[in-house]
Parts: structure tokens; C-alpha cells; sequence
């Protein structure tokens, strides 16, 4: 257990850079997520590693919610990541219940780098924002121009311009995360049954930990 508590502050460790550098990416081209907006999170596939889940888990565990919250994800059959907090009918205003322990995926998502199948870097923004500055948009397209096609510019100040434009990398924040433990880390399922798999990888270690305390004892 001592190892899956060190692995999670490692996992919060890596959250918090994510965090910021997403973030201020995102702000520097004014692509913020628009306001109560919850249209990536009121949809269940979602997907996210158990590793990712696991500073969530952990919490429930030390508050004495795992074993009610696992139950209840075995039964869960909603169409929405179980943390959405709805604050409309149909689900499209909303807020993340987790948001301290929200995944990594959760802190990326909404204006970022991703490679193409093609293997070409490109940036992916979501409908929502899309749709509320189109401006932005297209001018963040346009700044990545020079920031992927023109890597070798030698005045500083362009060289300045260009990484702040350059939008960071879906991928490379994943393998920031999965490179902690290939094993919790690399596997990307829905985001409910991640935390589902997570939460029965803990109560399984307490439950033999318990055991082998009372053998002792015995
Ligand atoms: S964890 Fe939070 S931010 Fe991520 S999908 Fe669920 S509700 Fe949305």
C-alpha cells in the first residue's frame, strides 16, 4: 500500500505541471473551457488509465468510501463520467465533483497538441470552445504555423513567440503519467470502470494486508 501511496503523489506531482502547462497554453490563446460547460464529461467513454484514477481512489479509501463507491459502480449504468455534477436537464451544463483529484486527461483536454495518424502535430480544440471564439481558433491555427514549421529560427524574440504558441502535447502528458507505472499507467479504459479497477486493486491489497495482520496476531 506504501507504494501505491507514493505512486499517487508522484501522479499529483505530475497533475500539477500538467495543470499549469496546459493551462497556460490555453490562456495565452484565450481557448479556456467556456463556462458551467460539461460536454466532455457528460459522456462515459471517456478514457483514462487506472493510474490516473488512483489519487481519487486513495481518497476514498482514507475517508471510508471505497467499498460503497465500488459498489456502486458495478451497477452504474449512467451516461455521464460518475464524478459530472449536472446542473442542467440535459446535461450539457455541469462541473466536475473531483475536481482536485480530476485525471490527467481532464487537465489537457479542450486545446491541445495531438499527432495525426499520419504523425503530423496538430491542434485539437473542442466544439465548444470552437464554436464560442472562432477568432481564437483560427488564430491559434495560424500560430502554429511558424511554431512546428520554422523550429531553427535564430532571434530569440521570434524563438519566445513561437514556444508560447506551440501548443503542448496530449501524448507526451500521457507518457509523463504512464511512465510512473507501465502497468496502472499505459492501459486507458472508460473512465468509470478505470476507477472501478483501481478501487478493487486497493480493497484487494487491504484485504490481505488485514489477513496477514491477523495471522501475526494469532
Ligand atoms: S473527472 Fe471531472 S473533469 Fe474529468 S470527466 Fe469526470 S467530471 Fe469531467
Amino acid at each position: 500500500m506504501n507504494r501505491l501511496r507514493e505512486l499517487s503523489s508522484q501522479v499529483m506531482d505530475v497533475y500539477q505541471s500538467l495543470s499549469q502547462e496546459f493551462s497556460a497554453y490555453q490562456s495565452s490563446q484565450s481557448l479556456n473551457c467556456v463556462e458551467k460547460c460539461g460536454a466532455c464529461c457528460n459522456k462515459p467513454d471517456i478514457e483514462v488509465s487506472p493510474l490516473e484514477m488512483l489519487p481519487y481512489a486513495l481518497h476514498l479509501f482514507d475517508s471510508g468510501q471505497a467499498e460503497q463507491v465500488f459498489d456502486e459502480l458495478q451497477s452504474y449504468s449512467g451516461f455521464a463520467c460518475k464524478q459530472y455534477q449536472r446542473l442542467s436537464l440535459d446535461g450539457t451544463e455541469g462541473y466536475c465533483g473531483i475536481y482536485e483529484y480530476r485525471p490527467g486527461i481532464c487537465r489537457m483536454f479542450g486545446a491541445a497538441g495531438y499527432k495525426t495518424k499520419s504523425g503530423e502535430a496538430t491542434l485539437s480544440v473542442c466544439k465548444p470552445i470552437k464554436q464560442a471564439v472562432p477568432e481564437k481558433y483560427a488564430a491559434a491555427l495560424i500560430a502554429i504555423q511558424p511554431a512546428w514549421g520554422q523550429s531553427h529560427d535564430s532571434d530569440p524574440m521570434s524563438t519566445m513567440s513561437i514556444s508560447s504558441s506551440k501548443p503542448p502535447m496530449i501524448a507526451e502528458g500521457r507518457q509523463k503519467l504512464a511512465q510512473l507505472d507501465y502497468e496502472l499507467g499505459d492501459k486507458l479504459m472508460p473512465i468509470n470502470d478505470a476507477l472501478h479497477y483501481i478501487l478493487e486493486k486497493i480493497l484487494t491489497l487491504m484485504f490481505y494486508s488485514q489477513n496477514i495482520d491477523d495471522g501475526v496476531a494469532a
